[in-house]
């Protein structure tokens, strides 16, 4: 089922890994950026009348860091254009330390059900060196307060100097409340561009060999606290599958307002600017705020459905590839299929990556998209 995202790119401070559309010192644009998001979602509806969407989900940036009357607002525009399922699952990304009960009686009213809380580390002193602005206390007041939701925690490894123990310490504390249904765990990346990649020039990040063994350690561990892998760096207990994440995976279709989000609607993917003058001159002046769009067809829809399909525990449905495309993945990927043997296997109507290969897909994968 279709999806709709909502992107919030105001943070406090930029944290010194971070590539995302995200922009510290901007608050101030808030009132300006949310009138021009409800403009582009009226301007969007008439295309999409047809559609019923399943799940929401406010991403960032730091959702939570905005006054909660501007998510109030951008939920009562989402209800009041589109047709949205009765229970669907409405996810916000909050940060410890920005949220506090006031605004959590509001997001109630919003209609949000589920709640993404960045972590990363349990570590005070790589919190502050990755200019997270929580600490360890802050995210244990976050759980409390929002205890009584369906939680998501993020949590990051491949930190520098990091150690088994800190990634056991930081499981411990972001699976320490019962509402902790689902754990993002994603590898620390040094983009280029950020102050981290500056800063860790001269190879101080663990070795892709050390973050692959923390990995291991880190689904072990997980699934012995009865969180099982769904996707490469997504946990859940059973039931508690992201429902919006597993629509991306599916190859299904979904809309994204705001900079830098992106939609893939009847087979064409859009990208919205990343820069939020652009983004609001364009919407003020009746133009849409795209900046890439491409349809994607044949060959190229296929390699991406497998693409994105493999990198869940599930793999690939035999029956559902077929009645997507008309024709048989084994046929379609002969040689991509007899080259990566050993790394595949069968089970039951799906072919997937082997468990234990799940974390170096991108190997694997390559053959597939040609
Ligand atoms: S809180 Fe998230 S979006 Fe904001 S700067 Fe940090 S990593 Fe980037």
């Amino acid at each position: 089922m279709p999806g709709i995202y909502v992107h919030v790119p105001f943070c406090k401070s930029k944290c010194t890994y971070c590539d995302f559309a995200s922009y510290p010192r901007e608050i101030g644009k808030a009132e300006a950026y949310f009138a021009c998001l409800y403009k582009e979602m009226k301007g969007r509806s008439e295309t999409l009348k047809n559609v019923t969407f399943d799940t929401i989900y406010f991403g960032g940036g730091t959702p939570s860091y905005v006054d909660p009357k501007f998510i109030y607002g951008a939920m009562k525009q989402i209800s009041k254009l589109f047709s949205v399922k009765p229970n669907a699952e409405v996810t916000l990304e909050v940060n410890p330390g920005t949220i506090t009960e006031e605004k959590l009686k509001v997001y109630k009213m919003a209609g949000i059900n589920r709640f993404s809380i960045g972590l990363q580390t349990a570590n005070d002193e790589s919190l502050r060196s990755l200019n997270r602005i929580h600490t360890k206390k802050e995210f244990e007041d976050a759980l409390e307060l929002l205890s009584d939701y369906n939680l998501s925690v993020d949590v990051m490894i491949g930190l520098p100097n990091e150690s088994e123990v800190d990634v056991k310490n930081s499981i411990d504390l972001a699976t320490s409340k019962k509402g902790v249904n689902h754990i993002s765990l994603y590898a620390l990346k040094s983009e280029d561009g950020t102050p981290m990649y500056t800063k860790y020039l001269n190879g101080e990040l663990p070795s892709e060999d050390e973050v692959a063994d923390i990995y291991d350690f880190s689904v072990n561990y997980l699934k012995q606290k009865g969180y099982n892998r769904y996707e490469v760096s997504n946990f859940s207990k059973d039931g508690y599958r992201s429902k919006h994440n597993l629509n991306y995976w599916k190859r299904g279709e979904y809309i994204g307002f705001g900079v830098g989000a992106s939609s893939f609607i009847d087979g064409r993917r859009f990208t919205n600017t990343e820069k939020i003058d652009e983004y609001v001159h364009c919407i003020l002046n009746n133009k849409v705020a795209e900046v890439f769009s491409e349809v994607v067809e044949n060959d190229d829809a296929k390699g991406e459905y497998v693409m994105l399909a493999l990198r869940t525990s599930d793999g690939i449905n035999l029956a559902d590839y077929k009645k997507t495309f008309g024709t048989l993945f084994k046929n379609d990927f002969k040689d991509a299929i007899n080259k990566n043997r050993p790394y595949l296997e069968v089970v039951g109507q799906n072919v997937k990556i082997k468990d234990e290969y799940l974390y170096v897909q991108n190997t694997i994968l390559v053959d597939f998209i040609g």
